[in-house]
């Protein structure tokens, strides 16, 4: 129930658009989120709410507002390495460096510009009508969605001693869906993500002469044929789990054998005991085919891990009768968990508390249904239309939030 001053404004919303160019134009990678971090910081402190730094370039607002249940609510910051082709007026011409030093693009390609535009309209509509809902909001800003170490950072930071620790996290992301739509699952909402990358150390030689090698070509190509057995037949076919092998490199020229060869590894599984399955399966294989051609050991470096996206039931089918309520019935729709992943679920599970994620959409009916392809997130195409984009992603925030502090 959304109470009458808990309403967007049509004076928000034009601000909220304003925002949202801004932060379009002005996209940053992950981790490196400062300039963002401080336009944040400066909005929050403009709606009287205090904030601090969490995790580098993470912000956390906490709006107190008398006795009542502390809910949270996550909104993500980064972009991505991405040459925007939107053709928008506001599009990025930012640049930003990798890791390595190599300066690249960047653009807000998975729409998180969407999720902080509508988390500071939020956080305004609830700074404005204090009346309304009595207990303490947690705003958080959380940096380095992309790579996952955001969550992570935030945590490490000690967020939960800095913060007061909320019921439920709520969180949402916007999808190449139908504008003016959301969509969630109950239970399962995004899969558990594991990456690796495996260096085989072999020993190298000429080509013409074998006998004076350990080719870690032959003993990678082993390794990529026995991973695909995992999933096919050591996983119940009931449960979901895939291993995708997507980079292998060996070698500079065809007639020297190299020394040694790399490749790079992708798990997503819903169910923690099915994904310790998988890579427990895959340390196996990679030890044991390594022995079977006399190499030594070889190295599993974890490039990253996504933890559990999980829709506790009961949290969610209560917020779900909100939003049916607020949205029309027609406009909140089930969907299969996605095997897609995020970092939002460590939050909640860091402190043992319930949370909830939905998707809102981002395309008009045109696009959804037209005959071209529809963009998707991390599509350089990717620009999602600000309304009713914005406001859906605005009331489902408030509507979520009000379910529990609302009066
Ligand atoms: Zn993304
Ligand atoms: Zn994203």
């Amino acid at each position: 129930m959304t109470a009458q001053s808990l309403a967007l404004t049509d004076d928000l919303r034009q601000r909220m658009h304003e925002l949202y160019r801004e932060l379009h134009a002005a996209p940053e990678l992950s981790m490196q989120e400062h300039r963002t971090a401080e336009l944040i910081e400066g909005r929050l402190t403009a709606l009287g709410i205090e904030n601090f730094r969490c995790g580098g370039s993470g912000v956390v607002g906490v709006l107190k507002n008398g006795d009542g249940p502390v809910v949270a609510f996550r909104a993500d910051t980064d972009a991505l390495p991405l040459a925007e082709d939107t053709g928008v007026e506001y599009a990025s011409t930012a640049t930003g460096q990798l890791d390595d030093g190599t300066e690249v693009p960047v653009m807000h390609a998975c729409g998180h510009d969407t999720h902080m535009s509508a988390a500071l309209a939020a956080a305004e509509i609830f700074a404005g009508a204090t009346d309304a809902w009595s207990g303490t909001i947690v705003w958080i800003f959380q940096p380095g969605e992309e790579t996952a170490a955001g969550a992570k950072a935030m945590l490490e930071d000690g967020l939960w001693d800095k913060s007061p620790k909320p019921e439920v996290v709520y969180g949402q992301h916007v999808m190449p869906s139908l504008a003016g739509t959301i969509n969630y699952s109950v239970g399962d909402a995004m899969a558990l993500a594991d990456s690796w990358k495996i260096t085989i150390h072999g020993q190298g030689a000429h080509a013409s002469q074998p006998q004076d090698s350990t080719d870690p070509i032959v003993l990678g190509a082993h390794m990529i044929t026995r991973i695909q057995t995992v999933v096919s037949r050591e996983i119940d076919p009931r449960r979901a789990a895939v291993v995708t092998i997507a980079t292998f490199h060996g070698g500079l020229k065809e007639n020297i054998i190299p020394a040694s060869a790399e490749f790079t590894l992708n798990v997503r599984t819903f169910d923690p005991a099915i994904r310790e399955k998988v890579l427990a399966s895959l340390r196996r294989i990679i030890s044991a085919e390594a022995a079977a051609s006399g190499a030594p050991e070889p190295t599993i470096e974890v490039l990253s891990q996504f933890p559990r996206n999980y829709n506790n039931p009961e949290a969610t089918t209560a917020v779900i009768g909100d939003f049916k309520r607020e949205l029309g019935e027609d406009n909140v729709v089930e969907v299969e968990p996605m095997m897609g992943s995020e970092d939002f679920g460590a939050l909640a599970e860091a402190i043992d508390v319930p949370s909830v994620f939905w998707m809102f959409g981002g395309h008009p009916a045109e696009v959804m249904e037209g005959d071209g392809p529809v963009p998707v997130n991390h599509s350089p195409f990717f620009a999602p239309v600000m309304e009713p984009t914005l406001s859906t992603g605005v009331k489902a925030a408030v509507t979520a939030l009000a379910s529990r502090v609302g009066k």
